[in-house]
């Protein structure tokens, strides 16, 4: 968070990762397998293992075998506030289903 002693995760990109839990998604790596279901969002890349920082070159690419690099500028990875970009299009309609669903018209008592 700002003001926090790691400064390349300190710019506030924290809260968007966090609060997009509270909206529904689990993280880009989930079950660091290539076999599991991941974060069940199917456009989001397979990734084994978080990402650390904000690597340039060479590109992560945990399975290479697949078509597409780790998505590092995803806010559901664990990369550095300058990496992150945004959500994959499923992304934000899970967090749309998750809200009308669970969040919206709740009022509590
Ligand atoms: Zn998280």
């Amino acid at each position: 968070m700002p003001g926090g002693g790691e400064l390349s995760y300190a710019q506030g990109m924290a809260a968007v990762h966090e609060t997009s839990h509270w909206m529904g998604l689990l993280h880009t790596f989930e079950g660091d397998s290539c076999t599991s279901d991941g974060d069940f969002i199917a456009d989001t890349p397979q990734q084994s293992v978080s990402t650390d920082q904000y690597p340039r070159s060479p590109a992560k690419d945990t399975y290479p075998d697949q078509p597409r690099l780790d998505p590092i500028y995803n806010y559901m990875d664990y990369s550095t506030d300058e990496c992150y970009e945004g959500f994959m299009p499923m992304q934000h309609q899970r967090m749309m289903e998750m809200w009308a669903m669970h969040r919206a018209g709740h009022v509590a008592a």
